[in-house]
């Protein structure tokens, strides 16, 4: 009952935030479209992409430049992923006024978190915006629940003076049903009293960045603190590439499943995983294709303020031909390998994706059971620095297994340094990255 009158305040909130699509009236829409057979999701997302082109064409700068003269509508998906041009990260970055539609629609500043130290504004429609709440909405639903049940949020908490906003905000969180967490706070000292707020608050799911979930998981395991009053009913990890033994163990700890997010503040929520095991693309809003190197390249239907028409989102990203158990017949992504250019670079200039690294430590880690808790690989010349947080079980012999694993799998020419650590520091934006070159 709480559930439906939030809902109902949301309803009115979206509509005084200008969205004059309602993403709750959206939402309803989705539950069909989900089930549509192929070929009618692939017309209507080539009908929405080219009237995206014809719209961005007449309005947008960018678009009236002569590499897109001869470019006009396209007879299928193919043709468009394979002779649009592509739009570049560094091109918005400079260009980002070309980019701005001169339709005047409402729009609204979303920012990347920057965690190359390069921050990126986009704006987006409130069509886009719209669509990307209402793909949440019906992702929740999926897994039984409603995106307005009581939830907690582990994030970056924005530090807010005590203001008439932050009085504000705080009601409206308490309306919300949310519990925000900082995601810089959890540790040793903070963890009993996170644990004490999530179970008086007993949320029907937790959300948040992956590292900041399996931190929680980790120290809840480390002094014995099992949930009784809270029964979630699933967690949601988003931002950070999730590894098969880091779901498994918040998994275990939380008691509950967990469900994968994909998205970003500028190409939109790209995908979002269902209780059957896949991550569905949101296909009536977000088109994505990839090359033969698995870059990925987006495009958000309906951001026609500032559109992004084949943006290479510098994401690896391998899809899947199989249709998923689930019935629903959104296109599936296999894989995410995280970013491109988060590589390893070998002496003889050859380039391996840290993915190999980053496997070859969580393999270890699954092997010998509570041995690695954490891990952070930085590259500084053709020297790797890996940080390793010990569990339990660690012995220094896994440093040799490490070591002949990276010879194998990456190259024997690299240089390697262990450092044991009791703690591995967070991006700016809160995020933890497993690989950083210098
Ligand atoms: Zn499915």
């Amino acid at each position: 009952m709480i559930t439906f009158f939030r809902e109902f305040y949301m309803y009115f909130k979206y509509a005084l935030d200008g969205l004059t699509n309602n993403p709750i009236s959206i939402a309803k829409k989705l539950k069909e479209s989900q089930y549509w057979d192929r070929m009618k999701i692939e017309n209507y997302q080539l009908k929405q992409l080219n009237n995206l082109i014809v719209d961005a064409k007449k309005n947008v700068k960018s678009y009236q430049r002569e590499k897109y003269k001869n470019i006009s509508t396209f007879k299928n998906l193919d043709s468009f992923s394979k002779y649009n041009p592509i739009i570049e990260k560094e091109y918005i970055r400079e260009n980002a006024d070309f980019l701005i539609s001169n339709n005047n629609n409402k729009r609204f500043k979303h920012y990347t978190g920057g965690s190359t130290g390069k921050p990126l504004s986009v704006d987006v429609s409130e069509l886009a915006v719209a669509y990307r709440i209402a793909s949440h909405i019906r992702f929740y639903n999926w897994w039984g629940i409603n995106m307005f049940d009581r939830n907690v949020l582990i994030w970056k908490k924005r530090k807010q003076k005590k203001s008439m906003r932050s009085f504000f905000k705080k009601i409206e969180l308490k309306l919300l049903g949310r519990l925000e967490l900082d995601v810089f706070n959890i540790n040793d000292r903070t963890i009993f009293d996170y644990f004490n707020k999530i179970e008086n608050f007993k949320p029907k799911y937790i959300r948040g960045y992956k590292s900041g979930v399996f931190e929680l998981a980790r120290l809840m395991e480390k002094h014995n603190l099992q949930f009784t009053n809270s029964k979630l009913k699933m967690v949601v990890v988003t931002s950070e590439t999730l590894f098969l033994q880091e779901r498994l163990f918040i998994e275990k700890i939380l008691k509950c499943k967990v469900a994968n997010e994909y998205g970003a503040a500028d190409g939109g929520l790209y995908a979002v995983e269902c209780p059957d095991g896949s991550l569905h693309i949101n296909e009536e809003s977000v088109f994505i294709s990839s090359d033969m190197d698995d870059s990925a390249y987006s495009t958000e239907l309906f951001n026609n303020t500032m559109p992004l028409i084949n943006y290479r989102n510098e994401d690896i990203v391998v899809f899947s031909d199989r249709s998923c158990s689930c019935g629903r017949n959104l296109k599936v992504i296999k894989e995410i390998k995280g970013r491109i250019s988060d590589y390893i670079l070998c002496s003889d200039g050859t380039k391996k994706h840290c993915y190999a690294a980053d496997l070859i430590l969580e393999n270890i880690a699954a092997k010998y059971k509570d041995s690695i808790t954490q891990f952070r690989i930085t590259q500084i010349n053709y020297k790797l620095k890996i940080k390793i947080i010990p569990g339990n079980n660690f012995v220094k012999e896994l440093f040799r297994e490490i070591e002949s694993e990276i010879f194998v799998e990456i190259s024997k020419d690299l240089e390697i340094e262990f450092q044991l650590v009791q703690h591995i520091k967070r991006e700016k934006n809160g995020k933890l990255r497993t690989f950083i070159r210098k």
